[in-house]
């Protein structure tokens, strides 16, 4: 049996940039359809059925955030969008609407396909199953028995940090706004807290990261959130 070949639909208006992102991803292995606007990239997700979808936020007949929106309603494949825009909030915004990672421009294309395996990979993770033992570094968590060791030996965390760990966990490689968080970890009514993130954050390091000062695992993604990498 071989493989599937993933299918990437690359939304983009600019010619030459959509060109590149397509001759990167054909060059590894990836299929790939395109699209200049927001009307045209929802018709061919809707029917190519894509493993992953590219996205510029700056389109003729919109913003790429609407895309997402109205994408989220009925599909979840990652996402990754691709922004010239430097203001933070801008990226938050794509990312609160539900894109799993954003690129800025300009970018080369081994950060490009670097991001797309990623996002791939994440697909294919399955936590939180019943019966499910994930490790990572010296951490091993068993999801039934909400039991954590730390070099085999046992390992407290709170019931926060534990939300807040296996929330992280669920989710490896994506960019996670302090607003996700917040809202998975502690609930709607703390939306504006998010001191409460980065407090909580920085104990779970102290318990989890061999270098707490370094994480390796629970990264800051300066201007948006955190991510996990396993
Ligand atoms: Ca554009």
């Amino acid at each position: 049996m071989t493989e599937p070949i993933p299918v990437v639909i690359v939304v983009e208006d600019e010619p030459q940039i959509r060109r590149f992102i397509k001759v990167s991803l054909e060059a590894e292995g990836y299929l790939v359809f395109e699209a200049d606007s927001i009307h045209r990239g929802l018709i061919e997700v809707g029917t190519r059925h894509p493993d992953l979808l590219v996205l510029d936020l700056g389109l003729p007949d919109g913003d790429g955030v609407d895309l997402i929106r109205d994408l989220r309603t009925w599909s979840d494949i990652p996402v990754i969008v691709l922004s010239a825009r430097t203001m933070e909030g801008d990226k938050v915004g794509a990312l609160d609407a539900g894109a799993d990672d954003y690129l800025t421009k300009p970018f080369g294309a081994a950060e490009l396909l670097a991001r797309v395996r990623s996002q791939l990979r994440r697909r294919s993770h399955v936590v939180g199953a019943p019966g499910a033992i994930f490790r990572f570094g010296n951490i091993q968590i068993d999801v039934d028995k909400r039991t954590i060791e730390r070099n085999e030996q046992p390992l407290h965390l709170s019931p926060i940090e534990y939300r807040l760990l296996t929330f992280l966990i669920a989710h490896p490689n994506k960019v996670l706004t302090h607003n996700q968080i917040l809202k998975a970890v502690w609930g709607p009514l703390h939306a504006n807290d998010s001191h409460y993130v980065r407090v909580y954050m920085g104990f779970l390091r102290k318990k989890i990261e061999a270098d707490p000062s370094r994480p390796k695992h629970l990264v800051t993604e300066a201007g948006a959130g955190y991510r996990f990498i396993a």
